[in-house]
Protein backbone atom coordinates (compact mmCIF):
# COMPACT_ATOMS: atom_id res chain seq x y z
CA UNK A 1 0.00 0.00 0.00
CA UNK A 2 0.65 3.35 -0.61
CA UNK A 3 0.97 5.51 2.70
CA UNK A 4 -1.98 6.56 3.69
CA UNK A 5 -1.48 10.12 5.37
CA UNK A 6 -5.06 11.86 5.56
CA UNK A 7 -8.27 10.16 7.09
CA UNK A 8 -9.93 11.23 3.42
CA UNK A 9 -7.12 9.97 1.28
CA UNK A 10 -7.96 5.85 3.43
CA UNK A 11 -11.18 6.16 1.91
CA UNK A 12 -10.46 7.31 -1.45
CA UNK A 13 -8.02 4.27 -1.90
CA UNK A 14 -9.80 1.47 -0.44
CA UNK A 15 -12.74 2.46 -2.05
CA UNK A 16 -10.44 2.40 -5.52
CA UNK A 17 -8.95 -1.00 -4.00
CA UNK A 18 -11.72 -3.02 -2.90
CA UNK A 19 -14.70 -1.37 -3.36
CA UNK A 20 -17.15 -3.70 -2.51
CA UNK A 21 -15.46 -5.21 0.39
CA UNK A 22 -18.03 -3.64 3.40
CA UNK A 23 -16.49 -1.06 5.00
CA UNK A 24 -18.96 -0.81 8.25
CA UNK A 25 -21.58 -3.24 9.52
CA UNK A 26 -24.10 -2.13 12.27
CA UNK A 27 -27.23 -3.55 12.99
CA UNK A 28 -28.70 -4.97 9.63
CA UNK A 29 -27.32 -2.58 7.47
CA UNK A 30 -23.81 -2.74 5.42
CA UNK A 31 -22.08 -0.13 3.51
CA UNK A 32 -19.43 -1.03 0.75
CA UNK A 33 -16.14 1.41 0.55
CA UNK A 34 -17.20 2.86 -2.61
CA UNK A 35 -20.67 3.72 -0.32
CA UNK A 36 -18.63 5.15 2.50
CA UNK A 37 -16.45 6.84 -0.34
CA UNK A 38 -19.49 8.48 -2.13
CA UNK A 39 -21.93 9.22 0.83
CA UNK A 40 -18.59 10.87 2.45
CA UNK A 41 -18.38 12.72 -0.44
CA UNK A 42 -22.43 14.00 -0.34
CA UNK A 43 -21.73 15.11 3.09
CA UNK A 44 -18.54 16.76 2.20
CA UNK A 45 -20.45 18.47 -0.48
CA UNK A 46 -23.54 19.64 1.66
CA UNK A 47 -20.80 20.99 4.34
CA UNK A 48 -19.61 23.25 1.66
CA UNK A 49 -22.96 23.81 0.63
CA UNK A 50 -23.48 25.70 3.66
CA UNK A 51 -20.33 27.87 3.47
CA UNK A 52 -18.07 26.33 5.70
CA UNK A 53 -14.86 27.54 6.19
CA UNK A 54 -11.75 25.33 6.29
CA UNK A 55 -11.07 24.28 9.91
CA UNK A 56 -15.03 24.81 10.62
CA UNK A 57 -15.92 22.72 13.30
CA UNK A 58 -18.54 20.45 12.58
CA UNK A 59 -20.43 18.49 15.89
CA UNK A 60 -22.04 14.75 15.92
CA UNK A 61 -24.44 13.89 18.46
CA UNK A 62 -25.72 10.63 17.96
CA UNK A 63 -25.38 6.56 18.77
CA UNK A 64 -22.76 5.45 16.54
CA UNK A 65 -23.63 4.10 13.13
CA UNK A 66 -22.83 4.14 10.10
CA UNK A 67 -23.50 7.74 9.49
CA UNK A 68 -20.92 8.52 12.34
CA UNK A 69 -18.13 7.75 9.71
CA UNK A 70 -19.84 9.73 6.74
CA UNK A 71 -19.48 12.73 9.12
CA UNK A 72 -16.10 11.74 10.12
CA UNK A 73 -14.75 11.24 6.28
CA UNK A 74 -16.80 14.08 5.42
CA UNK A 75 -15.73 16.26 7.55
CA UNK A 76 -12.42 15.31 6.72
CA UNK A 77 -12.74 15.57 2.95
CA UNK A 78 -14.47 19.68 3.32
CA UNK A 79 -11.39 20.50 5.45
CA UNK A 80 -13.52 21.10 8.71
CA UNK A 81 -12.62 19.16 12.16
CA UNK A 82 -15.20 16.80 13.74
CA UNK A 83 -16.35 17.58 17.19
CA UNK A 84 -18.10 14.50 18.21
CA UNK A 85 -20.16 14.51 21.28
CA UNK A 86 -20.89 12.15 23.97
CA UNK A 87 -24.60 11.82 23.93
CA UNK A 88 -24.96 11.23 27.49
CA UNK A 89 -23.85 14.47 28.34
CA UNK A 90 -26.30 16.71 30.12
CA UNK A 91 -27.94 19.90 28.41
CA UNK A 92 -25.12 22.33 29.85
CA UNK A 93 -22.39 20.28 28.67
CA UNK A 94 -23.72 20.29 25.27
CA UNK A 95 -24.08 24.04 25.16
CA UNK A 96 -20.48 24.00 26.73
CA UNK A 97 -18.97 22.06 23.68
CA UNK A 98 -20.82 23.78 21.11
CA UNK A 99 -20.31 27.17 22.24
CA UNK A 100 -16.81 26.74 23.19
CA UNK A 101 -16.08 25.14 19.69
CA UNK A 102 -18.18 27.21 17.69
CA UNK A 103 -19.52 24.53 16.51
CA UNK A 104 -20.83 25.48 12.23
CA UNK A 105 -22.91 22.65 12.07
CA UNK A 106 -24.52 20.12 14.27
CA UNK A 107 -25.64 16.61 13.06
CA UNK A 108 -27.85 14.90 15.35
CA UNK A 109 -30.40 11.66 15.41
CA UNK A 110 -33.73 12.40 16.12
CA UNK A 111 -33.80 10.60 19.65
CA UNK A 112 -31.54 14.08 20.93
CA UNK A 113 -33.45 16.62 18.50
CA UNK A 114 -35.55 18.26 21.20
CA UNK A 115 -32.68 18.36 24.02
CA UNK A 116 -30.38 19.90 20.69
CA UNK A 117 -32.78 22.26 19.49
CA UNK A 118 -33.23 23.97 22.70
CA UNK A 119 -29.38 24.09 23.85
CA UNK A 120 -28.99 25.13 20.45
CA UNK A 121 -31.47 28.33 21.08
CA UNK A 122 -29.13 29.70 24.20
CA UNK A 123 -26.46 29.89 22.18
CA UNK A 124 -25.36 33.37 20.49
CA UNK A 125 -24.00 31.86 17.51
CA UNK A 126 -26.40 28.98 16.70
CA UNK A 127 -24.93 25.87 14.65
CA UNK A 128 -26.81 24.90 11.65
CA UNK A 129 -28.85 21.33 12.68
CA UNK A 130 -28.43 18.34 10.70
CA UNK A 131 -31.06 15.58 11.07
CA UNK A 132 -29.38 12.48 10.49
CA UNK A 133 -32.70 10.33 10.69
CA UNK A 134 -33.95 13.21 7.73
CA UNK A 135 -36.73 11.24 5.47
CA UNK A 136 -35.39 8.69 2.98
CA UNK A 137 -35.27 10.05 -0.07
CA UNK A 138 -36.67 8.20 -3.44
CA UNK A 139 -34.50 5.42 -4.67
CA UNK A 140 -31.57 6.27 -3.41
CA UNK A 141 -31.96 4.78 0.36
CA UNK A 142 -30.29 7.65 1.43
CA UNK A 143 -31.26 10.36 3.62
CA UNK A 144 -32.61 13.73 2.86
CA UNK A 145 -29.06 15.40 3.72
CA UNK A 146 -26.82 13.25 1.62
CA UNK A 147 -29.52 12.77 -0.90
CA UNK A 148 -29.57 16.55 -2.20
CA UNK A 149 -25.60 16.82 -3.19
CA UNK A 150 -23.40 15.58 -5.40
CA UNK A 151 -20.96 11.83 -4.88
CA UNK A 152 -18.32 13.50 -7.05
CA UNK A 153 -14.85 12.62 -5.56
CA UNK A 154 -13.90 15.70 -3.18
CA UNK A 155 -10.84 16.19 -0.96
CA UNK A 156 -9.90 19.88 0.38
CA UNK A 157 -6.48 18.98 1.43
CA UNK A 158 -6.05 17.97 4.92
CA UNK A 159 -1.77 18.04 5.47
CA UNK A 160 -0.35 16.15 7.89
CA UNK A 161 -0.45 19.05 10.96
CA UNK A 162 -3.59 20.32 9.91
CA UNK A 163 -6.55 19.52 12.82
CA UNK A 164 -9.40 17.30 12.21
CA UNK A 165 -11.22 16.32 15.59
CA UNK A 166 -11.65 17.98 18.60
CA UNK A 167 -12.48 15.54 21.39
CA UNK A 168 -13.48 16.86 24.90
CA UNK A 169 -12.04 15.43 27.82
CA UNK A 170 -13.27 16.06 31.45
CA UNK A 171 -10.14 15.47 33.12
CA UNK A 172 -10.97 15.58 37.12
CA UNK A 173 -11.98 19.28 37.49
CA UNK A 174 -12.82 21.88 35.51
CA UNK A 175 -14.99 22.06 32.15
CA UNK A 176 -14.16 19.94 29.85
CA UNK A 177 -11.19 21.06 27.76
CA UNK A 178 -11.38 20.38 23.61
CA UNK A 179 -8.46 18.28 22.69
CA UNK A 180 -7.52 19.42 19.04
CA UNK A 181 -5.83 16.14 17.11
CA UNK A 182 -4.07 16.62 13.36
CA UNK A 183 -4.08 13.87 11.01
CA UNK A 184 -1.09 12.94 12.04
CA UNK A 185 -2.37 11.79 15.04
CA UNK A 186 -4.18 9.19 13.52
CA UNK A 187 -1.27 7.81 11.62
CA UNK A 188 1.86 9.01 13.38
CA UNK A 189 1.86 5.18 15.59
CA UNK A 190 1.27 3.04 12.87
CA UNK A 191 4.20 4.38 10.66
CA UNK A 192 6.22 3.81 14.10
CA UNK A 193 5.58 0.33 13.98
CA UNK A 194 5.90 -0.05 10.24
CA UNK A 195 9.39 1.59 10.46
CA UNK A 196 10.30 -1.29 12.95
CA UNK A 197 8.37 -4.30 11.28
CA UNK A 198 6.32 -4.52 14.89
CA UNK A 199 3.17 -6.16 14.53
CA UNK A 200 1.74 -5.16 17.90
CA UNK A 201 -1.86 -4.11 16.42
CA UNK A 202 -1.42 -5.31 13.29
CA UNK A 203 -4.78 -4.66 11.82
CA UNK A 204 -5.60 -6.80 8.55
CA UNK A 205 -7.42 -6.04 5.31
CA UNK A 206 -9.65 -9.33 5.69
CA UNK A 207 -10.13 -8.31 9.66
CA UNK A 208 -13.38 -7.78 11.22
CA UNK A 209 -13.11 -5.46 13.32
CA UNK A 210 -15.56 -4.91 16.61
CA UNK A 211 -15.18 -1.13 18.17
CA UNK A 212 -16.10 -0.98 22.02
CA UNK A 213 -15.45 2.11 22.58
CA UNK A 214 -18.09 4.96 21.08
CA UNK A 215 -16.52 7.59 18.41
CA UNK A 216 -16.66 10.27 20.60
CA UNK A 217 -13.92 9.09 22.50
CA UNK A 218 -10.40 8.96 21.58
CA UNK A 219 -10.29 5.26 21.49
CA UNK A 220 -13.32 4.63 19.39
CA UNK A 221 -12.09 7.22 17.00
CA UNK A 222 -8.44 6.00 16.48
CA UNK A 223 -9.46 2.73 16.23
CA UNK A 224 -11.51 3.55 13.23
CA UNK A 225 -9.10 4.95 11.55
CA UNK A 226 -6.28 2.17 12.25
CA UNK A 227 -8.97 -0.09 10.46
CA UNK A 228 -10.01 1.78 7.33
CA UNK A 229 -6.32 2.32 6.95
CA UNK A 230 -5.64 -1.05 6.78
CA UNK A 231 -9.33 -1.97 4.70
CA UNK A 232 -11.09 -4.20 7.24
CA UNK A 233 -15.08 -4.50 8.14
CA UNK A 234 -15.68 -2.05 10.85
CA UNK A 235 -18.48 -3.75 13.19
CA UNK A 236 -20.12 -0.72 15.20
CA UNK A 237 -22.39 -1.04 17.60
CA UNK A 238 -24.98 1.41 18.61
CA UNK A 239 -24.32 1.22 21.62
CA UNK A 240 -21.94 -1.44 23.80
CA UNK A 241 -24.41 -3.88 25.56
CA UNK A 242 -22.63 -7.22 26.27
CA UNK A 243 -24.86 -9.49 25.59
CA UNK A 244 -25.32 -8.66 22.21
CA UNK A 245 -21.69 -8.18 21.77
CA UNK A 246 -20.74 -11.70 22.96
CA UNK A 247 -23.41 -12.35 20.16
CA UNK A 248 -22.10 -10.07 17.42
CA UNK A 249 -18.50 -11.08 17.76
CA UNK A 250 -19.88 -15.22 17.41
CA UNK A 251 -22.48 -14.28 14.52
CA UNK A 252 -20.41 -11.27 12.79
CA UNK A 253 -16.73 -13.44 12.93
CA UNK A 254 -15.06 -10.66 14.59
CA UNK A 255 -11.57 -11.48 13.95
CA UNK A 256 -10.08 -8.83 16.13
CA UNK A 257 -11.98 -6.16 18.87
CA UNK A 258 -10.81 -2.63 20.48
CA UNK A 259 -12.56 -2.72 23.87
CA UNK A 260 -12.26 -1.51 27.85
CA UNK A 261 -11.01 -3.67 30.45
CA UNK A 262 -14.50 -2.99 31.79
CA UNK A 263 -16.43 -4.47 28.90
CA UNK A 264 -14.23 -7.33 28.92
CA UNK A 265 -15.13 -7.87 32.71
CA UNK A 266 -19.34 -7.15 31.20
CA UNK A 267 -18.65 -10.34 28.33
CA UNK A 268 -16.81 -13.10 30.44
CA UNK A 269 -19.27 -12.11 33.16
CA UNK A 270 -22.40 -12.98 30.60
CA UNK A 271 -24.12 -16.20 31.41
CA UNK A 272 -24.75 -16.41 27.84
CA UNK A 273 -20.97 -16.11 26.85
CA UNK A 274 -19.84 -19.93 26.02
CA UNK A 275 -15.81 -20.22 24.57
CA UNK A 276 -17.73 -20.89 21.33
CA UNK A 277 -18.81 -16.95 21.36
CA UNK A 278 -15.09 -16.00 21.18
CA UNK A 279 -13.80 -18.47 18.85
CA UNK A 280 -13.33 -16.07 15.69
CA UNK A 281 -11.05 -13.68 17.52
CA UNK A 282 -7.50 -13.10 16.90
CA UNK A 283 -6.49 -10.61 18.51
CA UNK A 284 -8.23 -8.39 21.48
CA UNK A 285 -6.77 -4.62 22.09
CA UNK A 286 -7.32 -3.35 25.35
CA UNK A 287 -6.74 -0.18 27.76
CA UNK A 288 -8.32 3.26 28.89
CA UNK A 289 -8.48 2.44 32.30
CA UNK A 290 -6.17 -0.04 34.34
CA UNK A 291 -6.88 -3.82 34.57
CA UNK A 292 -6.82 -6.26 37.02
CA UNK A 293 -4.28 -9.16 37.17
CA UNK A 294 -7.66 -11.06 37.93
CA UNK A 295 -9.54 -10.26 34.93
CA UNK A 296 -6.39 -10.63 32.24
CA UNK A 297 -5.54 -13.89 33.77
CA UNK A 298 -9.24 -14.99 33.13
CA UNK A 299 -9.12 -13.42 29.87
CA UNK A 300 -6.03 -15.10 28.80
CA UNK A 301 -7.90 -18.29 29.97
CA UNK A 302 -11.66 -17.87 28.64
CA UNK A 303 -10.68 -15.95 25.35
CA UNK A 304 -7.32 -17.22 24.61
CA UNK A 305 -6.33 -14.88 21.88
CA UNK A 306 -3.61 -12.43 21.28
CA UNK A 307 -4.09 -9.72 23.57
CA UNK A 308 -2.57 -5.81 23.43
CA UNK A 309 -2.49 -3.42 26.03
CA UNK A 310 -2.90 0.50 25.17
CA UNK A 311 -2.29 3.01 27.11
CA UNK A 312 -2.43 6.55 25.93
CA UNK A 313 -4.75 10.12 26.49
CA UNK A 314 -6.77 11.92 24.37
CA UNK A 315 -3.92 14.22 24.78
CA UNK A 316 -1.53 12.09 22.94
CA UNK A 317 -3.21 11.03 20.50
CA UNK A 318 -4.48 8.05 22.19
CA UNK A 319 -2.20 5.37 22.80
CA UNK A 320 1.86 5.85 23.11
CA UNK A 321 2.44 2.98 25.26
CA UNK A 322 1.76 -0.77 24.21
CA UNK A 323 2.05 -4.22 25.70
CA UNK A 324 2.33 -6.54 22.89
CA UNK A 325 0.93 -10.25 22.60
CA UNK A 326 4.44 -11.99 23.00
CA UNK A 327 4.21 -9.96 27.11
CA UNK A 328 0.85 -11.73 27.70
CA UNK A 329 2.79 -14.51 29.42
CA UNK A 330 0.87 -16.05 32.44
CA UNK A 331 2.28 -15.46 35.56
CA UNK A 332 5.08 -12.92 33.90
CA UNK A 333 5.55 -10.18 36.03
CA UNK A 334 5.26 -7.43 32.89
CA UNK A 335 1.53 -8.46 32.89
CA UNK A 336 1.15 -5.59 35.32
CA UNK A 337 3.22 -2.89 32.88
CA UNK A 338 0.79 -0.86 30.43
CA UNK A 339 3.93 -1.53 28.05
CA UNK A 340 6.39 0.02 25.99
CA UNK A 341 6.71 2.73 24.24
CA UNK A 342 6.18 2.62 20.12
CA UNK A 343 9.95 3.56 18.14
CA UNK A 344 10.05 7.26 18.34
CA UNK A 345 7.66 7.84 21.37
CA UNK A 346 9.50 9.11 24.74
CA UNK A 347 8.72 8.53 27.73
CA UNK A 348 10.04 9.96 31.10
CA UNK A 349 8.78 9.99 34.64
CA UNK A 350 9.23 12.87 36.62
CA UNK A 351 9.55 13.94 40.47
CA UNK A 352 6.71 17.25 41.53
CA UNK A 353 9.88 19.63 40.46
CA UNK A 354 10.36 18.27 37.37
CA UNK A 355 13.74 16.16 37.93
CA UNK A 356 13.83 13.23 36.11
CA UNK A 357 13.55 9.82 38.01
CA UNK A 358 15.38 7.14 37.83
CA UNK A 359 13.41 3.19 36.76
CA UNK A 360 11.48 2.05 39.93
CA UNK A 361 10.94 5.33 41.15
CA UNK A 362 6.93 6.28 41.21
CA UNK A 363 6.24 10.06 39.74
CA UNK A 364 4.76 11.75 36.95
CA UNK A 365 4.52 9.88 33.62
CA UNK A 366 5.48 12.11 30.63
CA UNK A 367 4.78 11.08 26.88
CA UNK A 368 6.37 12.80 23.64
CA UNK A 369 4.77 11.65 20.84
CA UNK A 370 4.06 13.06 17.13
CA UNK A 371 0.70 12.00 17.47
CA UNK A 372 0.58 14.39 20.53
CA UNK A 373 -2.33 17.03 20.41
CA UNK A 374 -2.17 20.50 18.61
CA UNK A 375 -3.43 22.68 21.83
CA UNK A 376 -6.64 22.80 24.00
CA UNK A 377 -8.73 24.81 21.94
CA UNK A 378 -8.96 28.29 23.14
CA UNK A 379 -6.84 27.67 26.02
CA UNK A 380 -3.36 28.72 25.66
CA UNK A 381 -2.26 28.50 29.22
CA UNK A 382 -3.85 24.99 29.64
CA UNK A 383 -1.90 24.03 26.93
CA UNK A 384 1.56 25.52 28.45
CA UNK A 385 1.04 23.72 31.13
CA UNK A 386 -0.03 20.16 29.55
CA UNK A 387 2.42 20.56 26.77
CA UNK A 388 5.80 21.29 27.57
CA UNK A 389 8.77 20.86 25.04
CA UNK A 390 6.36 18.30 23.43
CA UNK A 391 6.31 16.78 26.14
CA UNK A 392 2.30 15.65 27.59
CA UNK A 393 2.39 15.74 31.31
CA UNK A 394 -0.01 13.14 31.61
CA UNK A 395 -1.34 13.72 35.16
CA UNK A 396 -0.62 9.67 35.85
CA UNK A 397 1.59 8.15 38.31
CA UNK A 398 3.94 5.55 37.77
CA UNK A 399 7.52 3.91 36.88
CA UNK A 400 10.00 2.63 34.68
CA UNK A 401 11.66 -0.31 34.99
CA UNK A 402 15.09 -1.17 33.57
CA UNK A 403 14.04 -2.19 30.42
CA UNK A 404 11.52 0.46 29.63
CA UNK A 405 8.25 -0.75 30.56
CA UNK A 406 5.81 1.80 32.14
CA UNK A 407 4.03 1.00 35.01
CA UNK A 408 1.08 3.05 35.41
CA UNK A 409 0.04 3.32 39.32
CA UNK A 410 -2.68 5.15 39.16
CA UNK A 411 -3.89 8.96 38.55
CA UNK A 412 -2.00 11.34 40.43
CA UNK A 413 -5.50 13.28 41.62
CA UNK A 414 -7.13 9.90 42.92
CA UNK A 415 -4.37 9.04 45.07
CA UNK A 416 -4.86 8.51 48.41
CA UNK A 417 -2.78 10.44 50.64
CA UNK A 418 -2.52 8.40 54.18
CA UNK A 419 -0.31 9.91 57.24
CA UNK A 420 1.87 10.75 53.91
CA UNK A 421 1.71 7.45 52.52
CA UNK A 422 0.96 7.00 48.59
CA UNK A 423 -2.29 4.40 47.88
CA UNK A 424 -3.06 4.04 44.47
CA UNK A 425 -6.77 3.11 44.33
CA UNK A 426 -6.26 0.87 41.52
CA UNK A 427 -3.28 -1.40 43.41
CA UNK A 428 -6.00 -1.60 45.88
CA UNK A 429 -8.73 -2.54 43.57
CA UNK A 430 -6.62 -5.18 41.62
CA UNK A 431 -6.05 -6.96 45.17
CA UNK A 432 -9.49 -6.66 46.29
CA UNK A 433 -10.85 -8.50 43.05
CA UNK A 434 -8.69 -11.55 43.74
CA UNK A 435 -11.14 -11.98 46.72
CA UNK A 436 -13.56 -14.87 45.26
CA UNK A 437 -16.35 -13.23 46.27
CA UNK A 438 -15.39 -9.61 45.14
CA UNK A 439 -16.70 -9.08 41.47
CA UNK A 440 -14.65 -5.79 41.35
CA UNK A 441 -13.93 -2.74 43.63
CA UNK A 442 -13.99 1.37 43.74
CA UNK A 443 -11.38 3.10 46.11
CA UNK A 444 -10.77 6.61 46.80
CA UNK A 445 -9.87 8.62 49.54
CA UNK A 446 -12.06 9.99 52.21
CA UNK A 447 -11.10 12.06 55.22
CA UNK A 448 -9.56 11.31 58.61
CA UNK A 449 -9.03 13.82 61.55
CA UNK A 450 -5.21 12.09 62.58
CA UNK A 451 -4.30 11.04 58.62
CA UNK A 452 -5.74 13.57 56.43
CA UNK A 453 -7.34 10.58 54.44
CA UNK A 454 -8.04 7.32 54.69
CA UNK A 455 -8.48 4.40 52.11
CA UNK A 456 -12.45 3.56 51.35
CA UNK A 457 -13.60 0.96 49.20
CA UNK A 458 -17.07 0.46 47.62
CA UNK A 459 -17.13 -3.51 47.09
CA UNK A 460 -19.30 -5.22 44.10
CA UNK A 461 -20.31 -9.02 44.98
CA UNK A 462 -20.31 -11.69 42.50
CA UNK A 463 -24.13 -13.44 42.53
CA UNK A 464 -24.77 -15.02 46.01
CA UNK A 465 -21.43 -14.33 47.40
CA UNK A 466 -20.35 -12.34 50.14
CA UNK A 467 -17.59 -11.35 52.45
CA UNK A 468 -17.56 -9.27 55.74
CA UNK A 469 -15.12 -6.41 55.98
CA UNK A 470 -13.17 -8.07 58.74
CA UNK A 471 -12.61 -10.83 56.47
CA UNK A 472 -11.68 -8.53 53.58
CA UNK A 473 -9.26 -6.97 55.44
CA UNK A 474 -7.76 -10.02 56.46
CA UNK A 475 -7.49 -11.27 53.23
CA UNK A 476 -5.84 -7.71 52.17
CA UNK A 477 -3.19 -7.92 54.55
CA UNK A 478 -1.62 -10.47 52.85
CA UNK A 479 -1.98 -8.98 49.71
CA UNK A 480 -0.83 -5.76 50.29
CA UNK A 481 0.67 -3.13 52.95
CA UNK A 482 -1.23 -2.55 55.70
CA UNK A 483 -1.10 1.21 55.34
CA UNK A 484 -3.21 0.32 51.83
CA UNK A 485 -6.12 -1.88 53.79
CA UNK A 486 -9.24 0.24 53.12
CA UNK A 487 -10.14 1.17 56.79
CA UNK A 488 -13.87 1.56 56.03
CA UNK A 489 -16.38 -0.66 52.92
CA UNK A 490 -19.47 0.54 50.82
CA UNK A 491 -21.33 -2.49 49.27
CA UNK A 492 -23.23 -1.37 46.14
CA UNK A 493 -24.77 -3.18 43.20
CA UNK A 494 -22.22 -1.85 40.18
CA UNK A 495 -19.73 0.60 39.79
CA UNK A 496 -20.52 3.67 38.02
CA UNK A 497 -18.20 4.68 35.00
CA UNK A 498 -18.18 6.74 32.54
CA UNK A 499 -18.71 5.50 29.08
CA UNK A 500 -14.47 4.95 28.28
CA UNK A 501 -15.21 2.59 31.09
CA UNK A 502 -13.71 4.69 33.89
CA UNK A 503 -14.59 4.27 37.57
CA UNK A 504 -15.94 7.81 38.33
CA UNK A 505 -14.03 7.92 41.67
CA UNK A 506 -15.10 11.68 42.34
CA UNK A 507 -18.83 10.66 42.01
CA UNK A 508 -18.05 8.16 44.36
CA UNK A 509 -16.19 10.46 46.79
CA UNK A 510 -18.14 13.72 47.04
CA UNK A 511 -20.41 12.61 49.72
CA UNK A 512 -17.62 12.23 52.08
CA UNK A 513 -16.08 15.38 51.17
CA UNK A 514 -19.33 17.46 51.43
CA UNK A 515 -18.03 21.10 52.56
CA UNK A 516 -14.40 19.97 52.50
CA UNK A 517 -11.90 20.97 50.51
CA UNK A 518 -9.17 17.73 48.98
CA UNK A 519 -5.95 18.72 49.07
CA UNK A 520 -4.53 17.22 45.72
CA UNK A 521 -0.88 17.12 45.19
P1 LIG B 1 -12.84 11.53 29.88
O1 LIG B 1 -12.90 10.03 29.97
O2 LIG B 1 -13.87 12.21 30.66
O3 LIG B 1 -12.70 12.02 28.48
P2 LIG B 1 -10.18 11.21 30.66
O4 LIG B 1 -9.09 12.17 31.00
O5 LIG B 1 -10.40 10.05 31.55
O6 LIG B 1 -11.49 12.00 30.57
P3 LIG B 1 -8.75 9.91 28.50
O7 LIG B 1 -7.86 10.90 27.87
O8 LIG B 1 -9.30 8.90 27.62
O9 LIG B 1 -9.95 10.66 29.17
O10 LIG B 1 -8.04 9.15 29.67
C1 LIG B 1 -6.67 8.95 29.73
C2 LIG B 1 -6.35 8.28 31.03
O11 LIG B 1 -6.84 6.94 31.07
C3 LIG B 1 -4.89 8.15 31.30
O12 LIG B 1 -4.34 9.34 31.81
C4 LIG B 1 -4.86 7.00 32.32
O13 LIG B 1 -5.15 7.47 33.62
C5 LIG B 1 -6.01 6.12 31.87
N1 LIG B 1 -5.53 4.99 31.05
C6 LIG B 1 -5.58 4.87 29.73
N2 LIG B 1 -5.06 3.69 29.33
C7 LIG B 1 -4.67 3.04 30.43
C8 LIG B 1 -4.02 1.78 30.69
N3 LIG B 1 -3.70 0.94 29.71
N4 LIG B 1 -3.75 1.48 31.98
C9 LIG B 1 -4.04 2.33 32.98
N5 LIG B 1 -4.65 3.51 32.81
C10 LIG B 1 -4.96 3.88 31.55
Amino acid sequence: YPKLRTLQQTIAFHAAERPDHPAVLCEDRSVTYAELHRRSNRTAHGLQALGLAPGARVAFLAKESEHYYDVLFGAAKAGAVLVPINWRLAAGEVRHILGDSGTAVLFVEDEFLPAAQQVVAELTEAPVIVRLDGPAGPGTGLPDWQRAFPDADIDEGGAWDDPVAQLYTSGTTGLPKGVVLAQRSFFAVRDAMESKGLDWIDLRPGDVSLIGIPGFHVGGIWWAAQGFNAGVTIVSMRMFVSSSAVDLIRDAGVTIACVVPAMLQMMLAEPRATSAHFASLRKVVYGGSPISETLLKQCLDEIGCEFAQIYGLTETGNTAVCLPPAEHVAGSPRLRAAGRPYPGIEVKVIDSVGRILPPGEIGEICLRSPAAMLEYWALPEATAETLVDGWVHTGDAGHLDEDGFVFVSDRIKDTVIVAGENVYPAEVESALAKHPAVAEAAVVGIPHERWGEAVHAFVVFRPGRTATPRELMLFLRGEIADFKVPTSYDVIGSLPRNPSGKILRRSLRDRFWAGRVRQVN
